[in-house]
């Protein structure tokens, strides 16, 4: 697609969802990493409510890290696969500590190498917490991109890179949000809602479902 059109896309899609921001509350980096970590697989709002309990007495490394795998795993019971994710947290807490002093690190290399941390919770931590501009590719902004034709692949990690090259790096960090915001509301995974879709005029699918 040229990027006149990716152009349009983001300016509809930024009109459309003007206030599209993270959906994870979060008080700190440390928060925003831990949360992140607790939503694979569940949903925001899940993830809010469990952690609005547990960060009123562990929303730091050095208080985390006084639980045990099975105190941890009660705690977020609720967002599943609760016994990988609590190995996870006091596993990349521990690193932070040791590591780093007990502050999350700033780099991709860096956060990438922290149990439980991929590509995508590594942006998310990046461009939220730290600002920095970066794509999370979830399973929305993998399947609209793909679907609209503002990058194609079969993997993340080259959906990424083609949104990278075709959107300008200033605008990363909104357009995730944006493709995620569109993705939850109107281009959902089961039924596109491609008749109320403001940015259809220029969508990839939904020209080559008219012209059948
Ligand atoms: Fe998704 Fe349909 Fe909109 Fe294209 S036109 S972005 S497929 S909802």
């Amino acid at each position: 697609m040229d990027k006149e059109n990716i152009k349009k896309i983001i300016k509809v899609l930024s009109e459309t969802y003007p206030n599209a921001k993270c959906a994870l509350e979060f008080q700190s980096p440390y928060e925003l990493l831990v949360s992140t970590i607790l939503s694979a697989q569940c949903t925001d709002v899940r993830v809010n409510q469990v952690t609005e309990e547990l960060y009123k007495n562990y929303n730091t490394p050095e208080k985390m890290i006084s639980l045990t795998e099975e105190e941890l795993g009660e705690k977020i019971k609720s967002c599943g696969f609760y016994k990988n994710k609590s190995k996870n947290i006091l596993g990349a807490t521990r690193n932070i500590i040791q590591k780093y002093g007990g502050k999350v690190p700033k780099t991709m290399e860096e956060l990438i190498e922290l149990p439980g941390v991929g590509r995508k919770t590594a942006n998310v931590v990046l461009s939220n917490a730290f600002g920095v501009p970066a794509i999370a590719v979830d399973t929305h902004v993998f399947r609209v991109s793909n679907r609209l034709g503002i990058a194609k692949g079969d993997t993340p990690e080259k959906v990424e890179k083609d949104l990278m090259e075709n959107i300008p790096r200033e605008m990363w960090s909104d357009t995730h949000h944006y493709l995620i915001w569109h993705g939850r509301q109107i281009c959902k995974a089961r039924k596109p809602q491609c008749e109320v879709c403001p940015v259809a005029p220029y969508c990839e699918y939904f020209n080559d479902e008219v012209k059948e």
